[in-house]
């Protein structure tokens, strides 16, 4: 039987890191009627379909309390009976690492840690804006495993101008010495209305540099085939047997269904939906039973477009068969392009899927607009 996802948005951080662009709010006041309004969505979303994975994401769910969880997890299991689950995983950011919340978070079957470790320079962490220091990020992921948890990742950022190549080298050889097993790496982004964004446009923050990204990527794809790391997505590394189970489902087009202001969801076919990303409407719609998403039904090039702009960025890669069955006209209007990635070594052909290499990772983005359909 095919499982769903199901995807919590947890809206809240403490502080707004300077990168950082999802929807949270540094308002933790609205914590108890956020949590209620959550309750009452999963009560709506309600479904016999076997639920193989959940996943709070945010914002920060670690800071969330005990009742909170304790009222979601009752929502979940009352509304969502039916489960396998294969993975249940919660973002945590290292300074609500405490044996307390660790309890909880054993309590109610979390299985998997993502800690947003991001750096381990204590003066990176200041111009993120990032709430913890390095000690508090080694001394996290100490204590989580002394609690119990035997699946850890971690996030890191690289291509920072405070991070230099030996630093970032120093990043992953201390990483792979922590007995944990995934790692998603992120290269540093400026993305629109950030702080970041702002500093750089003011010459209050260094330029972002080509060289260093790409440089340290290859530092990246060096270390993980060094260490035994398989690196089964763009951003994603893991240690055999521990790739992410419910993020896969965002690349393999499987059904998944998102709780909370901003959250999306997906029918695993041609129905995507998404809830409003605002804290204050989202809860005043579930207390007086307003709408709160739009939804759209996509179409087959619609269709065909997300299976690449995904499909590319894992290591299975396009499988042409399967794209052949959304669009028999795709290979062959595109017989020329791929060619020519094939001939460059942007692109490998395996079999019957076209893999990005190294050299094709750094320039995904052009790549996948290039075998986008268009219209
Ligand atoms: S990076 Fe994470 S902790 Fe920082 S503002 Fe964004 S969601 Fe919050």
């Amino acid at each position: 039987m095919l499982k769903t996802g199901l995807y919590f948005h947890i809206p809240f951080c403490k502080q707004a890191c300077s990168y950082c662009n999802f929807h949270f709010s540094t308002q933790l006041k609205n914590m108890d009627d956020l949590v209620s309004a959550l309750c009452i969505e999963t009560e709506q979303r309600s479904t016999d379909n076997l639920i193989g994975s959940i996943y709070f994401g945010g914002g920060t769910p670690s800071l969330l309390k005990e009742k909170h969880w304790l009222e979601i997890q009752n929502s979940i299991n009352k509304y969502f009976p039916n489960q396998a689950l294969d993975e249940f995983t919660i973002e945590v950011n290292p300074e609500d690492i405490t044996v307390t919340n660790l309890k909880t978070w054993n309590t109610i079957g979390v299985t998997r840690l993502s800690l947003g470790i991001q750096s381990l320079n204590d003066a990176e962490l200041v111009w993120m804006n990032r709430v913890h220091n390095s000690e508090q990020a080694s001394n996290s992921i100490k204590m989580a495993q002394e609690n119990g948890f035997k699946n850890i990742s971690i996030d890191l950022i690289y291509g920072g101008p405070l991070k230099t190549d030996d630093a970032w080298e120093n990043e992953l050889t201390w990483a792979f010495k922590q007995n944990i097993q995934h790692i998603s790496a992120y290269a540093l982004t400026i993305e629109p209305k950030t702080r970041l964004e702002y500093e750089i446009s003011k010459g209050k923050s260094p330029e972002l540099q080509d060289e260093r990204m790409v440089s340290q990527f290859n530092i990246l794809q060096t270390e993980m085939l060094k260490n035994g790391w398989d690196s089964y997505e763009i951003s994603n590394y893991s240690l055999p047997g521990f790739n992410a189970i419910h993020n896969a489902r965002y690349w393999d087009r499987m059904p998944y269904i998102g709780i909370g202001p901003g959250a999306h969801s997906f029918n695993g076919r041609e129905i995507r939906r998404w809830n409003v990303a605002n804290n204050a409407r989202y809860i005043e719609c579930l207390n007086i039973g307003r709408k709160f998403w739009e939804d759209e039904e996509l179409n087959a090039n619609n269709i065909l477009n997300e299976y690449i702009m995904t499909a590319i960025r894992t290591s299975k890669g396009i499988d042409l068969h399967k794209i052949n069955s959304f669009d028999s006209r795709w290979s062959v209007a595109n017989q020329k392009i791929i060619e020519s990635f094939i001939t460059k070594e942007l692109l490998l052909k395996r079999e019957e899927s076209l893999i990005l290499t190294n050299e094709g990772k750094l320039v995904s983005d052009y790549i996948t607009s290039e075998l986008m359909i268009v219209g």
